[in-house]
């Protein structure tokens, strides 16, 4: 093994992270410092937290199944790697938007062995149904053009497709309205007959079920109570014993009669609660999965009022120093996360730095550029020991801001957000870096992930 030589400086800029450089393999000290030449910004995803928050969930939400909702690259965590977590932490089925990354996550080696798909956003023109149908991914259908547009797919191919029956109960998204149903029903009971399709189950999706008021309360009976009605009248029909599925993270923990037999969590996957209203990770035993990290580009000394960014929206006040985060809104952080203190007053979204005393919060201030941000460190950088190349984190697990630890919702607070846009958000530039992957994963799992992309 041949590990590579840090110079003291490097060392000390490694120091924020919470990679623990000298306890990772050599391969794994490689990949890391390939990485940090490679972009200036990190995130980091932790195997074990991802795992351990899906068997949370398998496990008390059972006996319904779990679907593992992996749409938008897994909520920027990436698609593959946490496939590979939902599967080994007990999900049978694997959830997503868009047909295409149902079929990449089979071409990913997800084979049809190893879970159920469900894709449930596609259009009847261009949608791929024919490989999808090949690749036993269920396709749920909304409309009946789409009916018929899976079930021509289904004739070619020569064999059924699976389908589950989307009903809107309320969200005015995909899905059948009530007045529409029984056309809808006709078809389907017609076209199962022939053998063209078999009715798997039967879904809808909540609009409130992250909120706490009583108006929203309300509402996710009334669609509860809808659903119900949905699936009388397709049992009225013949269509018995299907898998019935409309609860997503929120509902999942805060209405055991919402969970039917499967349910759909997303968010909490990741490792945090739906809404940061809701309460912190800690409080539903969940562990935020994903750091982000990146390197100081530049510090600098500032004294007396200077404004700082695009539109002065915030002043410096004293003896201070500012220094940049080399990450900008093309890299996906939010516009609206930097702090503002000339005209209107607004905190900005916390960085932690590592200074000389311990952890410590410095705020992003003024508007985020496209590029870059700046925070402002509160004190001259010599007096914190902060060098140009210092590692500091965005956010991550933790105990949130006020304990030096910040997290998504934090910066979800601080941009008028939900932690979902936080990370959803992360350009597919910054490089994903897995930790404890070979803790967790077989090795035919293993085998799955770009090797450049496994710390430990
Ligand atoms: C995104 C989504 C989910 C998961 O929602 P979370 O709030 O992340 O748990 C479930 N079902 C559907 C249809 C979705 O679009």
């Amino acid at each position: 093994m041949s590990f590579p030589v840090i110079s003291p400086r490097q060392k000390h800029s490694m120091a924020g992270s919470v990679v623990d450089f000298k306890n990772l393999s050599s391969e794994g000290q490689n990949n890391y410092l390939r990485a940090l030449e490679s972009f200036p910004g990190q995130a980091i995803i932790d195997f074990s937290a991802l795992i351990k928050n899906m068997r949370l969930m398998c496990s008390r939400f059972a006996p319904a199944q779990v679907m593992g909702i992996v749409k938008a690259n897994a909520y920027g965590h990436g698609l593959i790697p946490s496939c590979l977590a939902a599967i080994k932490a007990g999900c049978t089925w694997i959830g997503v938007a868009k047909a295409q990354e149902a079929l990449a996550i089979r071409k990913g080696g997800i084979g049809k062995g190893m879970c159920h798909i469900l894709a449930w956003l596609a259009n009847c023109v261009w949608s791929p149904y024919e490989e999808m149908i090949e690749e036993d991914i269920d396709i749920a259908l909304g409309s009946i053009d789409e009916i018929e547009a899976v079930a021509q797919a289904a004739m070619k191919e020569g064999r059924r497709a699976r389908v589950h029956i989307v009903v809107d109960t309320g969200f005015s998204r995909n899905g059948f309205l009530p007045e529409k149903f029984e056309d809808a029903l006709f078809l389907l009971k017609r076209l199962s007959e022939e053998g063209r399709l078999e009715i798997v189950g039967i879904m809808s999706h909540f609009s409130s079920a992250d909120l706490l008021d009583s108006e929203s309360e309300k509402y996710t009976d009334f669609q509860l109570k809808n659903f119900s009605e949905f699936v009388k009248k397709a049992e009225s029909f013949g269509f018995k014993g299907l898998l019935k599925h409309i609860s997503n993270s929120a509902s999942s923990f805060s209405m055991p009669l919402s969970r039917f037999d499967m349910v759909r969590p997303g968010n909490s996957f990741y490792g945090y609660a739906a809404d940061y209203s809701l309460g912190s990770p800690q409080d539903f035993g969940l562990t935020p999965a994903l750091t982000l990290e990146a390197q100081l580009a530049k510090v600098k000394d500032v004294e007396g009022e200077r404004s700082v960014s695009y539109g002065r929206t915030y002043r410096t006040k004293g003896e201070t120093s500012l220094a940049i985060v080399p990450l900008g809104y093309a890299d996906g952080i939010l516009r609206t996360a930097g702090g503002s203190n000339n005209g209107s007053e607004k905190m900005g979204a916390p960085v932690r730095i590592l200074s000389s005393s311990g952890p410590k919060i410095a705020r992003a201030c003024g508007k985020v550029c496209m590029d870059q941000f700046m925070i402002d460190l509160g004190s001259p950088a010599e007096s914190l020991g902060i060098l140009e190349g210092d590692t500091v984190r965005l956010f991550g697990a933790g105990a949130g801001e006020e304990k030096g630890e910040p997290t998504a919702d934090d910066w979800a607070k601080r941009s008028e957000n939900i932690s979902y846009v936080i990370y959803t958000n992360l350009s597919l530039k910054i490089p994903r870096l897995y930790l404890n992957a070979k803790k967790e994963l077989g090795e035919k799992e293993l085998s799955l992930l770009s090797p450049e992309c496994v710390l430990s």
